[in-house]
């Protein structure tokens, strides 16, 4: 039986590495929720709605209807790449810039219901292992596997550092410590589907656990 598995938490705690090998296992559908909160953000950011000392919320929920946003699968990276209008912008989005604004744009409920709508039909029927901040409490809290991660914002900035200048970016350890612990701080705090812990939701920490073992033992739970 195909089961739907919500993969919720903070910023940076491996979430979508579990969620990727998780879904290549089991052969399910893969979708990373931050790609669209962050895409709908690049937009903003590219038709000068927002920028570091301003935001114009209503010209962006004005505009939300312009908006179309698509995962399409790369056979070669064997990995569904984030379009918006049509343009690939699977680099532009993992930028520290992107990230230093998204938790803002994040927080307008009418960009959250637009994208929860459409996160509620994906992967329907073939088995979807989904993350994000809201899966298990708001997009799927009906669930049959929920899994809320955690680590600590040293661990998590650590490994967001490696990964954004493995992707050749020029930041500073503290900028990203810095925007890791503000997003931890916005996403828990915002009104509208706040992030936390589903009360079904089983909680793990992997600040001390390798990536496999971790894999694991959430085959483990799904097997049993
Ligand atoms: O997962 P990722 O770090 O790429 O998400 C980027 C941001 O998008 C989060 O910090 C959060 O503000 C927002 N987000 C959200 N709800 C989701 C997924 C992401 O609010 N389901």
């Amino acid at each position: 039986k195909k089961i739907t598995i919500a993969i919720d938490g903070f910023s940076s705690t491996g979430k979508s590495t579990l969620a990727k090998q998780l879904a290549r296992y089991l052969g399910y559908v893969y979708v990373d929720t931050g790609a669209m909160y962050r895409a709908v953000t690049l937009y903003a950011m590219q038709i000068g709605l927002i920028d570091n000392d301003f935001f114009n919320r209503e010209g962006l929920i004005e505009h939300l209807d312009d908006v179309t946003l698509q995962f399409l699968y790369n056979p070669v990276l064997e990995f569904a790449e984030m379009y918006l209008n049509e343009v690939n912008v699977e680099k532009e989005i993992r930028t520290l810039a992107v990230s230093q604004l998204v938790s803002r744009v994040a927080e307008v409920p009418q960009v959250r219901h637009k994208l929860v709508e459409q996160q509620k039909h994906m992967g329907e029927a073939k088995g979807v292992v989904m993350d994000g901040r809201d899966i298990g409490t708001v997009v799927f809290p009906n669930a049959e596997l929920k899994i809320f991660m955690n680590a600590s914002p040293e661990t998590r900035a650590q490994r967001r550092f490696k990964e954004l200048t493995g992707l050749g970016q020029v930041v500073t350890y503290d900028e990203v410590y810095k925007n890791v612990v503000e997003r931890d701080y916005m996403d828990t705090h915002r009104e509208d589907s706040p992030l936390v812990k589903a009360d079904d939701a089983i909680e793990m920490d992997n600040s001390n656990i390798t990536k496999q073992e971790q894999l694991q033992k959430v085959i483990d739970i799904v097997n049993k």
